[in-house]
């Protein structure tokens, strides 16, 4: 690698915003928010979670009336 022209790669913490897992990752960022990780992603978990912000589909069906 060139020296002076990489970003310093560094040890770093990434928040899920969902569940408030914190994890220990590598990245040329500070901090990083993510909205689902594996700890709390239905996929992981096997069970189905409703998004605590509303999603386009909540948003189409009040606009529509569909419950
Ligand atoms: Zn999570």
């Amino acid at each position: 690698m060139k020296k002076g022209i990489h970003p310093e790669y560094h040890a770093m913490k990434a928040v899920c915003t969902s569940c408030g897992t914190e994890f220990e990752l590598g990245s040329t960022e500070k901090e990083l928010r993510v909205d689902t990780c594996s700890n709390c992603h239905p996929f992981y978990t096997g069970k189905q979670r409703f998004a605590s912000a509303d999603g386009r589909v909540e948003k189409f069906n009040k606009k529509y009336g569909i419950k």
